[in-house]
């Protein structure tokens, strides 16, 4: 994310003049903002980009909050020449107006009464004014608002609790967590993506909201935790998820009719304060994973795999003690397997599954090979070729890619500093140079015309060979020698036309 922080010189977004406060607004929001004005409107910035910029951040969109019913919304906008789409049913009170190809949400100040849905309100309706519509609101950051003339309002005290970087829910923690349940996780998720701690109160509110996770749809979950996963501090999210206890509740998928519990991440609980042998690790398990996951680039698959590449650890059976001595031998494929079913309950797509699981229990193999000279690297890799687990040479350098990021971050994750990663660097790379010259599928084959007519009916049974002997090394993947070995294989074989 941009930061304009340069901007604001060593004043913060409150103590600048209106004007400056103005001039990081975005000029289609401003226009848009001013054409309803024009029409004798009220219209705010409000929401995640009043927060953003407050931070010094560049928002990514532009919410609007306008006084004006939605066909009142749209007549304004078209007055003034602005293309406005009444977002319907689906979204309440919400007017699309495109401006510069950009598009802005205006909605109409909204109040909600929350029922007996975990999420969704009983009923909305639209509110007089703008401070009734920031009251909804789930965070004091979240719940600030930007006039057109730079005015800020900040009736929750967002503002402060911004300075002091702490997340806070407007109004009493619990209430909120029980009017919408997915609040629970949203406030995980904006920890990771602000660099915020939990406000005592907000910690505090939390558990008595729990019992209504269940009505949580699956879906909405997954979005949430997957997308506090990628956030730059995750870790902070995800030690709010689990030392809260929510990790431990349950929500829900509909299939075919039918509900059924999804435990969210339980296994996790574990490893929370578990010891680990001080010569090799600085943290205990818990913290070392938070390390490790923010150590990984931020992308899904690698940080899925390194919140669980040592989920195995502690578990009965592969944990070993005696006297100073602590081992967690076959943890990795221990986790794989407890992975793999997490992955599964969260209906994650079968390639993901398989993915993440792999990278889980390759792990340690990885580390030992990167680590031992006489690891032959070309037998492994010839081996994955071969064992159809990926379905292309692009999917298993991907993997090797995902692989070595882990295996880096894992370094990093005990203690040890950037340059202690560079010979997994190196080796990650070799093992991918080796994966380029091996091809996984039949298609990768680099055959011609020739070798299809040579092989003629017998051409599936044909290539299948071909290619495990490409893979082996024995033969080389060359069109003349693939159309020389396909006669040979031809003739082994005796196929009638
Ligand atoms: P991001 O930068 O991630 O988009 P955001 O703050 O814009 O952050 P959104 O989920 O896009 O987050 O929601 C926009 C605004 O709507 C929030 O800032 C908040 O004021 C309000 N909001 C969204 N979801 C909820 C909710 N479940 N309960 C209360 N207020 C909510
Ligand atoms: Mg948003």
């Amino acid at each position: 994310m941009l930061h304009l922080r340069t901007l604001f010189g060593r004043k913060s977004f409150g103590g600048l003049s209106p004007a400056d406060r103005l001039a990081l607004v975005d000029e289609g929001a401003l226009f848009v903002m001013r054409s309803l004005q024009q029409a004798g409107c009220e219209a705010y910035l409000v929401g995640g980009c009043v927060r953003d910029l407050a931070m010094g951040l560049v928002p990514h969109d532009w919410d609007i909050a306008v006084s004006s019913k939605p066909e009142e919304t749209v007549q304004a906008l078209e007055a003034a020449g602005i293309y406005a789409v009444d977002g319907g049913g689906r979204r309440f009170g919400t007017v699309i107006a495109v401006y510069g190809g950009v598009n802005y949400e205006v909605t109409t100040f909204r109040r909600e009464v929350y029922g007996a849905d975990a999420h969704r309100p009983a009923s909305v309706s639209f509110a007089d004014s703008i401070g009734e519509d920031l009251a909804r609101r789930d965070f004091t950051v979240n719940a600030m608002a930007l006039d057109g003339e730079g005015r800020l309002y900040d009736p929750a005290g967002g503002l402060k609790d911004l300075a002091d970087r702490k997340l806070r829910t407007v109004g009493e923690a619990a209430e909120r967590f029980r009017e919408d349940a997915l609040r629970l996780f949203r406030a995980c998720r904006f920890l990771g993506q602000l660099d915020f701690l939990a406000d005592r109160s907000l910690v505090d509110g939390m558990a008595p909201a729990f019992s209504r996770v269940s009505g949580l749809s699956l879906e909405r979950v997954r979005s949430e935790v997957e997308r506090l996963l990628v956030t730059a501090h995750a870790g902070r999210g995800l030690d709010l998820l689990v030392r809260s206890g929510l990790c431990r509740c349950a929500c829900r998928v509909r299939e075919n009719g039918q509900d059924t519990e999804v435990p969210i991440l339980p296994e996790l609980s574990h490893l929370v304060d578990l010891p680990q042998m001080k010569q090799f690790h600085k943290y205990d398990a818990w913290y070392h994973t938070l390390a490790v996951v923010e150590a990984a680039p931020a992308r899904r698959i690698v940080r899925w795999a390194a919140l669980l590449h040592d989920v195995g650890k502690g578990m009965p059976g592969v944990r070993h003690v005696e006297g100073e001595k602590i081992t967690d031998y076959n943890h990795d494929h221990v986790g794989a397997a407890m992975a793999e079913e997490i992955l599964r309950r969260w209906r994650f797509p079968e390639k993901d599954v398989h993915q993440i699981a792999w990278l889980v229990a390759n792990h340690m193999k990885f580390h030992y090979f990167a680590n031992v000279q006489e690891a032959d690297v070309v037998k492994w890799v010839r081996r994955l070729a071969m064992q159809r687990e990926f379905a292309s040479q692009k999917e298993l350098i991907g993997t090797i890619r995902e692989m070595t990021d882990l295996c880096k971050a894992d370094i990093i994750g005990c203690g040890r500093p950037f340059s202690a990663t560079e010979g997994h660097e190196a080796f990650g790379r070799c093992m991918m140079d080796v994966a380029a010259s091996i091809p996984v599928s039949a298609g990768e084959l680099h055959y011609d015309r020739r070798t299809i007519e040579a092989l003629g009916p017998a051409v599936a049974e044909g290539m299948k060979n071909l290619l495990l002997r490409v893979q082996t090394g024995e033969l080389k993947n060359e069109p003349d020698r693939l159309y020389r070995a396909a006669l040979r294989f031809r003739k082994r074989h005796g196929h009638d036309e």
